[in-house]
């Protein structure tokens, strides 16, 4: 859309109420947010917003380790995504996620005998789930939370305390570890974190179950890579799911799918932490000086070759 490269220079600044919320939920040990003086630290609700040099990768990595997690990264490659990105994402994962902890992949696909092989490194482990192939892809995207739903519901659910679900048309730049996980986690949208809020492209369609009104709406988060603990992200894939099907009875679908009703989502239940869009980082922006190290990196979108 042509409003893409707008840009409105919104000044940030620390939270206003100085005092960080108390962190027992989310494993990132000491906060820095004063590290990160020209950016927006702290959220309205009192959520941290993860910037780099505002933790320390440590402490983080000790917590986690103290108690025994594991941790659950879930990614979907439906058709030509597959051999476009598959590979290189779970290359990069071994790299930089949550390198040194205990971590489950679970892989999506309608091809379960053409997932590469990965050399996975000590305690990590790669799932593969069979997963139908829908014609459209927005029915790709949208039914991932269908899918989501029932795998915390088994063996995803069992095994891993923590998930984040995220896009496979990416890979890991810089190190993601322990400092993104906390009970929900909400990822801003690269493209969008500078914008005013009545220009972000929430649903404005009242018919939908998406909708946001004028002056609703936090931030616009990504889909690309969302986050939590079990019983947050079964409420929010049930509610996506729920969402879906309702607009699906009234014959429409919101502007942009299931990352529509998770920015509905996130609107009525605030996430516990907010990662900076030094987490999910679209090079085609350029140059930021306070985008210091990029933890992923979106791949061009080419979607003649890879959507039918
Ligand atoms: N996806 C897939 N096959 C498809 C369409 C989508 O595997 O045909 C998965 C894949 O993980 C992809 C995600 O759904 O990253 C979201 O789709 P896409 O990345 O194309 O959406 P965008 O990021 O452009 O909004
Ligand atoms: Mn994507």
């Amino acid at each position: 859309p042509a409003v893409r490269h707008l840009e409105v220079f919104i000044p940030m600044g620390v939270c206003p109420s100085a005092r960080m919320p108390l962190l027992s939920d989310n494993f990132t040990g000491l906060l820095r947010p004063w590290a990160r003086p020209e950016v927006l630290t702290c959220t309205s609700w009192g959520a941290p917003i993860i910037w780099d040099g505002t933790f320390d990768p440590d402490v983080a990595q000790q917590k986690v380790g103290q108690q025994n997690l594991t941790i659950g990264l879930t990614v979907f490659a439906v058709g030509r995504y597959l051999e476009k990105y598959l590979a290189r994402f779970l290359e990069t994962a071994e790299q930089h996620f949550m390198v040194g902890q205990r971590v489950v992949y679970y892989v999506f696909t309608e091809r379960p005998a053409a997932v590469p092989h990965v050399a996975l490194g000590e305690g990590r482990q790669l799932r593969v789930e069979y997963v139908a192939r829908e014609q459209r892809w927005q029915d790709v995207s949208m039914e991932r939370m269908r899918t989501l739903h029932e795998a915390l519901g088994g063996r995803l659910g069992r095994e891993a305390h923590f998930v984040l679900c995220m896009d496979v048309d990416q890979h890991f730049s810089g190190p993601f570890g322990p400092e993104a996980l906390a009970e929900s986690v909400a990822q801003l949208h690269a493209w969008h974190y500078r914008w005013p809020r009545w220009l972000l492209p929430f649903e404005r369609d009242v018919r939908s179950a998406a909708v946001l009104a004028p002056g609703e709406g936090d931030f616009y988060y990504h889909a690309a890579v969302f986050g939590g603990s079990m019983a947050a992200l079964r409420s929010l894939t049930a509610h996506c799911v729920q969402a879906m099907r309702r607009d699906r009875g009234r014959g429409i679908e919101a502007r942009w799918h299931d990352e529509s009703h998770l920015n509905k989502f996130f609107w009525l239940h605030k996430p516990a932490k907010v990662l900076s869009p030094e987490f999910c980082w679209s090079p085609e922006i350029g140059e930021r000086a306070e985008i210091r190290r990029p933890r992923l990196l979106w791949a061009p979108k080419e979607y003649a070759l890879v959507r039918d």
